[in-house]
């Protein structure tokens, strides 16, 4: 991390140090965030950083999201709530939505007065979007949409969603739309469960139905049909944030494990005296130290808005997989202290599995470089 974005690292990292972490267990007991959590956050300019100043953001640029979904893992909180807040769906609303509803919901969004999510997955499909069956039909002032979702991060918090429908059904990727729904006053909005994960458990994941919700015309973001490109234009952001958090989940996992092999003994001298736990150690310092490379040309891409979907797949797939595996061997060094819940590590061995999965599976990601490379 350059030294520009460290004031607010640093800034962010005492603020979750003392705001979030001690309130940790309480959100796990009941799965989500504190409303009071958004808010604090909001007041001190660690949401929407990147939106513009006119809108109530930071007017900053990613980096700076990035750097504070930095500090937000590193102080042991799960990515994606955050994520789908401040990096995923603000961007949908600056790119796409008409100015009336950018000027309700972002200046909403960047105080923490309003929580985001996006829905595209549903019980029958994930992976495969173009065959989703949610389905908007044009009614008289808008649209009426019925479906179900599920997996969707901030789901039963989330006062703004964004859920992708069929306005042509049969049509795939061309009969796909986007739409923004005030959760709070649509009729026909239901969450239908709270989903009990194997980790995230501070992060709020939910299944959906919605049964004739009637949203207005302008609810609407681009044109009916645009949904799969405004999708494409924006998944690689939304994955290089997966990578991010990755990256910071590894450093977060080396500096515990590195502290415990130093304390811990074991036949007579400390763990860190053992060569191969000094060898697991300096192989997963190295692979962060080289992601960090990685990491850091494709957020300068990013920021200069040329970063490509095969470089942003690359990202998401390797990072995830590396987090996975550095966590496990960490994990490992901790003994069987390291399977005990009250071991942080343990809750980042769980906590890192999903990355493999949300934000499109690491198999997708492959199959979107593989595709670069047929001759
Ligand atoms: C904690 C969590 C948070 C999430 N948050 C959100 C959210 O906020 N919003 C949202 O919309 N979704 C969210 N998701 C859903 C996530 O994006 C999906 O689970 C993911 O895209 C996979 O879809 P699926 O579960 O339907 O799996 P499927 O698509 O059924 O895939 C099952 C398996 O088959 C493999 N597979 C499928 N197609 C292919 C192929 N063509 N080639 C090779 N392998 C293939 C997959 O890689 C996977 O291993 C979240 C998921 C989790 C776990």
């Amino acid at each position: 991390m350059s030294s520009e974005y460290e004031p607010l690292h640093s800034m962010a990292s005492e603020f979750f140090a003392k705001r979030a972490v001690p309130r940790r267990s309480q959100w796990c007991e009941q799965g989500r965030i504190d409303r009071e959590f958004w808010t604090s956050a909001g007041e001190l300019g660690l949401l929407c950083c990147a939106i513009p100043e006119q809108y109530g953001g930071g007017g900053a640029t990613i980096a700076h999201d990035f750097a504070v979904l930095d500090a937000f893992v590193e102080a042991g909180l799960s990515p994606a709530s955050l994520q789908v807040h401040s990096i995923v769906v603000p961007h949908y609303l600056l790119a796409y939505a008409p100015e009336g509803q950018r000027q309700r919901w972002l200046p909403a969004l960047a105080s923490g007065g309003a929580v985001a999510a996006i829905a595209m997955t549903e019980p029958d499909t994930g992976s495969d979007l173009k065959a989703i069956r949610t389905r908007a039909r044009p009614c008289a002032g808008g649209y009426a949409i019925s479906g179900a979702k599920t997996f969707i991060t901030n789901g039963s918090s989330a006062d703004l969603l964004i859920v992708a429908a069929a306005t042509e059904p049969g049509r795939g990727a061309r009969g796909l739309s986007l739409f923004l729904v005030d959760t709070r006053q649509v009729t026909g909005f239901t969450v239908a469960r709270v989903l009990d994960k194997i980790g995230h458990h501070d992060s709020d994941t939910a299944e959906l139905v919605f049964q004739d919700m009637v949203v207005s015309e302008d609810c609407l973001l681009g044109q009916p049909g645009q949904g799969w490109q405004m999708l494409m234009g924006q998944l690689s952001q939304e994955r290089l944030s997966v990578a991010v958090a990755a990256a910071s989940a590894m450093k977060r996992a080396i500096r515990l494990t590195v502290d415990y092999a130093n304390a811990r003994k074991a036949f007579g001298q400390c763990l860190i005296d053992h060569q191969h736990v000094r060898f697991e150690l300096a192989e997963c310092a190295t692979i962060e130290r080289v992601a960090g490379v990685f990491l850091g040309d494709c957020v300068e891409r990013l920021v200069a808005r040329s970063l490509d979907s095969t470089t942003a797949a690359m990202a998401k797939w390797w990072f995830s997989e590396m987090e996975c595996q550095v966590v496990d061997r960490c994990l490992q060094l901790f003994g069987g202290y390291g399977y005990m819940k009250e071991y942080p590590i343990a809750d980042q061995y769980l906590n890192a599995r999903a990355q493999k999965i949300y934000g499109g599976t690491n198999e997708v990601m492959k199959e979107i470089i593989g595709r670069t490379l047929r001759q």
